[in-house]
């Protein structure tokens, strides 16, 4: 019998559970929706979840991706300000009795970021950046070989780098962040103050972009033009290898892109730049339960 972890992604409407084999593919995969759960529903819809994919076989580890600030050590949830029954929540030691296997909790964006560099479009690089353009604009960030979560676990907020002072207020309460223009939420709100076509959230937008609808090319023109000031900044200041752009725009990067290049190359350093590469994601809405079983085992030191 091969070797079996389970990833879990954790989003503010979807649970997404896989079973992986020892090098971290998808072997199956369950989903169900919890946006309208609360928190012992969530936990409830996770061991079914963990049960549901592991069916007979023996599961070495589970490792869980939260949408919030965690503590890994602790296996607690400290904010989860889109599932807030889940803030103050000892979800690992929960789980992890009523599983009887060892878990893991991280960030969501996080396990994203090891996922994708571990094994999808980060591969072979050292040090890069992970960016979900979905909701907001989630960051994480492997530095030199490893994911830096920071002092408090609060690292790779990429999306509420103040990008123009007097832009528009964020729901952080700051104005003017990456996420109020690179979002696929600032995208399609930016869309619809235009009429451009956004029924269909942010790849409408990227349809009638592509079909030639002029206020859909500004919209991502805009978004590109941040995402590009934002790296420019980034690849400054940590000789990024790579970043990687996942999420709901991911699909839109390549009209994205050559606004995003031309922003970035007016503003970064010569040498850090032609190491510099981007590019979607790979592994899609895998990625983020792929990422949290590496990280269930690595915990484990194997
Ligand atoms: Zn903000």
């Amino acid at each position: 019998m091969s070797e079996r972890w389970v990833g879990a992604d954790l989003g503010g409407s979807n649970l997404r559970v896989a079973l992986l084999d020892g090098e971290h593919r998808v072997v199956r995969r369950w989903r169900c929706a919890v946006g309208h759960l609360a928190g012992g529903g969530v936990l409830d819809a996770l061991r079914e979840g963990v049960r549901a994919v592991a069916g007979s076989e023996t599961v070495r580890g589970v490792g869980v991706g939260v949408p919030g600030l965690v503590d890994p050590l602790r296996g607690s949830v400290r904010v989860a300000p889109n599932l807030s029954g889940l803030s103050g929540v000892a979800l690992g030691p929960d789980l992890q009795r009523d599983l009887g296997v060892p878990v893991w909790v991280e960030n969501d964006v996080n396990a994203i970021a090891v996922g994708e560099w571990a094994r999808g479009a980060g591969r072979g690089a050292r040090t890069v950046l992970v960016l979900t353009l979905g909701t907001g604009v989630g960051g994480g960030l492997i530095l030199d070989g490893s994911l830096y979560r920071g002092p408090d676990g609060s690292a790779g907020e990429v999306g509420h780098m103040p990008l123009y002072p007097r832009g528009p207020r964020c729901a952080c309460g700051a104005r003017g962040c990456l996420e109020m223009y690179a979002s696929a939420t600032a995208v399609v709100r930016a869309a619809q103050a235009r009429g451009a076509p956004a029924e269909g959230g942010a790849l409408s937008v990227a349809r009638a972009a592509r079909a030639g609808n002029r206020a859909a090319r500004q919209v991502l023109a805009r978004a590109g033009r941040a995402l590009g000031v934002a790296a420019a900044g980034l690849v400054n200041l940590l000789n990024l290898d790579r970043i990687v752009v996942g999420g709901g725009l991911a699909g839109a990067w390549d009209l994205l892109e050559p606004h995003a290049r031309r922003e970035l190359e007016r503003r970064a350093f010569a040498v850090p730049l032609e190491r510099f590469r981007w590019g979607p994601w790979k592994l899609g809405d895998d990625a983020g339960v792929v990422g949290a079983s590496i990280l269930a085992r690595e915990s484990l030191g194997l």
